[in-house]
């Protein structure tokens, strides 16, 4: 069966180039890059090439950025270095309760350090109020976090004004940038942008590295103690081969991040008009036109979310219901809730995360399939008056 994937928030598929660039770092140039021998200096230059190629798509300087095991471990270095590092000017940090749980587990565990955390809430279309953030900052504040694009609903926040406030009160901000990362334009110096963490498996790179921006001059305390890689900033021997190849995804993802987000763009309109025609009592989750190129999420009134991925999966389409972090669990998505839908509507999601390979083909039927699906499943529920 051929399958059609369109789960693309969740992880995409390497991209050849870059499997190819990664290849030799595996077994051919194997050196530690912090040996001073010919392999590891072969090592060290295409580290230092890929720091480049990752500073350049998202407007730093090559000594800003350090590597990481991916956005998860970069966003509980950005929230707890920030933290510590800063603890003697406060104790206070605001994010908003959308945050990946990478973000919203690590602010839980710094409240029971002594932290206090506000957790700002969103509109019905997913956007954090300029206003209401103004109001929750005291003089205590010393972190902003406020992710750049959602992961299930992919809602864009307005983090240039976010930037704007925190610089004006000297306040540290952290975005989580990890979906936003190569399919839109990223600019640390105009975004007023401290701290910013990203994931290379999110656009087309390997699983399991990523990175995170820290301006010059910020200080934020060691997540990992050890060796004196990455300047001193994290320790451990570098994945070279994955350094590599998130180098590598990062200068494809800017070469055609423009046309790409155009084409991906003009499919996800025509899907979710599709999908609002075709469907009954359906509903586009989050604003319309500030969210990713690729995500189209909508709740489906009667249906369990989770039956709706199962039957796709045996159609032989892959989509999620909520983001695939808390797929599995039985509580509903925080972030559905937090836009103010019903418990039932929180159910009743689906994902669909549109990418490279994306074809309208495709869509035409996965949007046949879906509308099929739904009947199906409507007819066996008992919550559903025909
Ligand atoms: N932040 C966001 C917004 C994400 O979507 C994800 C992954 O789904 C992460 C953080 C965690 O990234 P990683 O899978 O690289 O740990």
């Amino acid at each position: 069966m051929k399958r059609i994937y369109l789960d693309y928030a969740a992880t995409t598929p390497v991209h050849p180039d870059v499997l190819k660039a990664m290849t030799p770092y595996f077994s051919e140039y194997f050196g530690n890059a912090s040996t001073i021998y010919y392999y590891g200096r072969e090592s060290k230059k295409a580290v230092e090439e890929a720091r480049e190629q990752f500073a350049k798509l998202i407007g730093a300087d090559h000594s800003e950025v350090i590597f990481t095991s991916g956005g998860t471990e970069s966003d509980n270095h950005a929230l707890k270095g920030a933290a510590f590092a800063n603890r003697h000017k406060g104790n206070h940090i605001i994010t908003s309760k959308i945050e990946h749980h990478a973000v919203l587990e690590t602010c839980h565990y710094l409240e029971k350090e002594g932290f206090k955390v506000t957790y700002l809430p969103v509109d019905a279309d997913g956007i954090v109020g300029l206003e209401e953030l103004k109001k929750a900052i005291t003089e205590k504040t010393i972190l902003i976090s406020i992710m750049a694009a959602n992961n299930e609903i992919g809602v864009l926040q307005p983090i240039e004004e976010i930037g704007k406030i925190a610089r004006e009160k000297k306040i540290l901000f952290h975005t989580d940038a990890v979906q936003m990362t190569g399919s839109l334009p990223i600019d640390v110096e105009r975004m007023n942008i401290d701290l910013l963490s990203v994931s290379a498996h999110k656009l087309y790179g390997p699983k399991g590295i990523g990175g995170l921006f820290v301006r010059k001059g910020v200080k934020i305390s060691k997540y990992a103690h050890g060796g004196e890689q990455e300047n001193r900033r994290r320790a451990g021997t570098e994945n070279v081969s994955g350094i590599v190849g998130f180098g590598k995804a990062c200068q494809i993802a800017g070469k055609n991040m423009e046309k790409e987000a155009r084409r991906i763009t003009e499919l996800r309109d025509k899907f979710i008009a599709g999908l609002l025609k075709k469907i009954p009592e359906i509903k586009l989750n989050g604003h319309p036109e500030k969210r990713l190129p690729n995500n189209v999420n909508v709740s489906v009134k009667y249906i369990e979310g989770e039956s709706m991925i199962l039957n796709l999966d045996m159609e032989g389409i892959c989509a999620s219901s909520g983001s695939a972090c808390t797929s599995g669990s039985l509580e509903p998505s925080h972030v559905l809730r937090a836009l103010g839908l019903s418990h039932e509507l929180s159910h009743g999601s689906v994902r669909f995360t549109l990418g490279r390979s994306t074809t309208a083909a495709e869509l035409a039927v996965v949007l046949e399939k879906f509308s099929e699906i739904v009947v199906r499943l409507r007819k066996l529920s008992p919550l559903y008056k025909q």
